[in-house]
């Protein structure tokens, strides 16, 4: 059985292990020692990384009393060797993994919720309850558990007895057998778990709880603490930095200048496309009577290519062709005619200017990958 020193004191980086056993696997050499202070993957917390003996540590597992190192080289049975974990990366799992069960405490006491599923990731936690948390509830919450830290509360694990262990509250799933681990943080949580944990609340430096949406039913909350929730406020707030210079806004008014930024831009699109259509009118005015009518226009999106293509073809007594686009970008263009069919043409056109696109008899829309001047040699071309 492997002395478990991850459970004696979670703060321990570096200790010496006597090779009990070295055997070789299909993934590396699965190492066995008197004791370790690897945490071996478990109760939804990510193994412990490292070296033991100068050897790269890639994966520990539990199988059965046994902690297995899976190792990149082999160690000599009987030898005592150091191990040192990468302890930056533990310290951040202890963080995100005890502030979690913060939150789960707070939202089980203030709901009756179930932490359901939990997914770390590169940046969020994410917690699934198996209920609905109001978005408006968040900011409190969040308040609540940094209380939680403020107060640097002692984190408290043990194994309760046999007898006692009826009479202990604890957060689960489903009924557990006896031995049970418990996980207390005085007043806030208690719950099942054989992970690991910060001594102290105030370890976890902060919670951060970034956002909550409905699932299934449920809730998922994104959160993160201590530094990794330092590091994505100012990521975020860099960011708002950069809008705050760009806008000429105080830092704090950004939102604001964002929306009459909007207002504005809306109110300008508006006007340009009163101006874009008295323009349709002038160009419409031009093909009177012109029979088939082949016209380039600038910067029009697909649904200002078929407005202006609908005016001429409404006075031109022929059919009217309007692109709009660049030689490198391709052209969107618009077929429309007010008799006959067109789509004969249009699956024509389509073939000789690398095009695509369709509609009815007498309007046709799609796009080109072919030049202005091929284009215009495929409408000079007598047909
Ligand atoms: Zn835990």
């Amino acid at each position: 059985m492997t002395k478990k020193l991850y459970y004696e004191d979670c703060h321990l980086a570096a200790f010496t292990g006597r090779v009990i056993s070295c055997e070789q696997g299909e993934k590396g050499y699965e190492i066995i020692l008197d004791a370790t202070a690897f945490y071996p993957e478990g109760g939804g917390q990510a193994c412990d990384l490292g070296t033991l003996g100068g050897v790269a540590v890639l994966d520990v597992q539990e199988q059965g009393e046994e902690v297995v190192h899976l190792c990149a080289g082999p160690l000599e049975q009987g030898a005592l060797v150091e191990g040192v974990i990468d302890y930056d990366r533990r310290f951040h799992l202890m963080q995100q993994h005890t502030g979690e069960h913060i939150v789960s405490g707070i939202i089980h006491r203030r709901y009756g919720y179930h932490n359901v599923g939990f997914h770390m990731g590169a940046n969020f936690i994410e917690i699934d309850f198996d209920g609905v948390i109001p978005a408006g509830d968040l900011p409190a919450i969040e308040q609540e558990a940094n209380e939680a830290l403020w107060k640097n509360l002692p984190v408290h694990c043990w194994y309760p007895s046999e007898e006692e262990l009826p009479n202990v509250f604890y957060r689960t799933k489903k009924a557990l057998p006896w031995p049970v681990r418990i996980v207390q943080v005085p007043g806030y949580d208690s719950c099942a778990c054989c992970g690991v944990h910060v001594k102290h609340t105030g370890e976890v430096g902060m919670v951060k709880l970034f956002s909550v949406v409905g699932l299934r039913g449920g809730s998922r909350i994104e959160m993160a603490c201590g530094a990794k929730a330092l590091e994505l406020l100012n990521r975020a707030y860099e960011q708002n930095r950069l809008v705050s210079q760009a806008f000429s806004a105080k830092v704090f008014e950004t939102g604001t200048a964002a929306k009459r930024m909007n207002e504005a831009l809306a109110a300008e699109k508006f006007r340009v496309t009163g101006l874009q259509r008295r323009l349709f009118t002038i160009t419409a005015d031009s093909y009177v009577n012109r029979g088939d009518v082949l016209h380039f226009e600038e910067g029009l999106e697909p649904a200002l290519v078929r407005e202006l293509a609908d005016a001429i073809a409404a006075v031109c007594s022929g059919r009217a062709a309007v692109f709009s686009g660049t030689d490198e970008t391709g052209y969107s263009y618009c077929l429309a005619a007010r008799e006959g069919d067109l789509r004969s043409f249009g699956k024509e056109m389509n073939a000789a200017l690398n095009g695509r696109g369709g509609g009815k008899p007498n309007f046709l829309q799609g796009s080109v990958k072919a030049t202005r001047k091929a284009i215009t040699e495929f409408f000079t071309f007598d047909r």
